[in-house]
């Protein structure tokens, strides 16, 4: 195709043109996002991990059976200990993977050797009740790195939620649908 000289009127139209186009869609984006960050569309219910408590209302008050509320992994987090607080309970008569030593009263807590004396854990979402016991012992005795969030695939967005209504330490609040997991491993900021 033969290029078009520099000089040529109709092509410094056609760049002027776009220019234009450019800065004029740059100016909306910025106008458009200093909206949303001021006023987001839409709102969705989150539980704040820095401030549950663990006090299993998450498992018993959701309105879907099981719970909506669900254990996650910040694997960065995690020790990958041997001797998983999260995963053992405290007088478990051995450590092994026998369901009478595990914390997880489904089994949700799954435990994957990896190379000694190191163990990988992941959350069977299938399973998990969102009863924090795993986390409330992760927290007394580990890193922290497990810890509950409502689901965005299952909860049902409800008006008023149930457990925000029931959590004794208001760690249920509404966040930006845009951003609506609260991450332990990620700052506040990003
Ligand atoms: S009700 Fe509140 S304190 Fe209790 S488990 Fe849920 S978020 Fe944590
Ligand atoms: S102990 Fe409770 S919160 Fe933790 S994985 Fe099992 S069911 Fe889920
Ligand atoms: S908004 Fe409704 S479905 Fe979602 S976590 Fe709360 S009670 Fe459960």
């Amino acid at each position: 195709m033969k290029p078009v000289p520099e000089h040529d009127p109709s092509r410094r139209e056609f760049v002027r043109h776009c220019l234009a186009g450019v800065a004029g869609a740059a100016v909306a984006g910025v106008a458009g996002a200093a909206a949303l960050g001021q006023r987001p569309d839409r709102w969705v219910w989150q539980v704040d991990p820095h401030r549950c408590v663990q006090c299993g209302r998450c498992e018993t008050e959701c309105v879907l059976q099981p719970s909506a509320v669900k254990c996650v992994h910040a694997f960065a987090m995690c020790g990958y200990c041997k001797l998983c607080f999260g995963y053992f309970h405290a007088e478990a008569p051995s450590l092994d993977s026998a369901a009478e030593n595990q914390t997880c009263p489904t089994g949700a807590l799954r435990r994957r050797f990896v190379e000694e004396p190191y163990y990988e854990y992941t959350v069977d979402e299938e399973l998990c009740v969102g009863c924090g016991k795993c986390v409330k012992t992760c927290g007394q005795f580990g890193n922290g790195s497990l810890y509950l969030q409502i689901k965005r695939d299952l909860c049902l967005d409800c008006n008023e939620c149930a457990i925000a209504r029931a959590c004794p330490v208001q760690a249920i609040r509404r966040v930006p649908a845009t951003t609506p997991y609260l991450r332990k491993d990620v700052a506040a900021s990003e």
